[in-house]
């Protein structure tokens, strides 16, 4: 999609720190980091959200990526959160999933 800003980082349209890199997935850190690691993971296709993801095998690729780059930062402990939809928090209608770790986290989230 032409005006969305994750599609712009996936295709290297603006820059991002990226960290790891599939065929079809891109992770970056977060430009307004929640966490000391805060990477988010996402399809290079765009999807609004993860309503709309209808291919199984990304949807593997994107887990492997989580755990792919948890693995290269060399952190084994870290939460992930997929915010679908405005009253769950999203804000960037490109799915994307978040990797936070670094400080201890709280449970039930707000
Ligand atoms: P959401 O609230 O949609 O689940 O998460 C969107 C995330 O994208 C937020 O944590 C926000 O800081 C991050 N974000 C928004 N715009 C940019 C950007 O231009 N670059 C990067 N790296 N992150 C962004
Ligand atoms: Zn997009």
């Amino acid at each position: 999609m032409e005006e969305c800003i994750f599609c712009k980082i996936a295709n290297k349209a603006i820059p991002a720190k990226v960290v790891y890199e599939s065929e079809n997935v891109t992770a970056f850190r977060d430009i307004n980091p929640q966490a000391p690691v805060h990477i988010l993971v996402v399809p290079k296709k765009h999807y609004e959200s993860m309503n709309d993801l209808d291919d199984i095998l990304l949807a593997g690729e994107l887990l492997n990526a989580v755990k792919e780059t948890a693995k290269k930062l060399g952190i084994q402990e870290y939460r992930t959160v997929i915010n679908t939809g405005k009253s769950a928090g999203q804000e960037v209608f490109h799915l994307h999933i978040h990797i936070l770790a670094g400080r201890d986290m709280k449970w039930p989230p707000g």
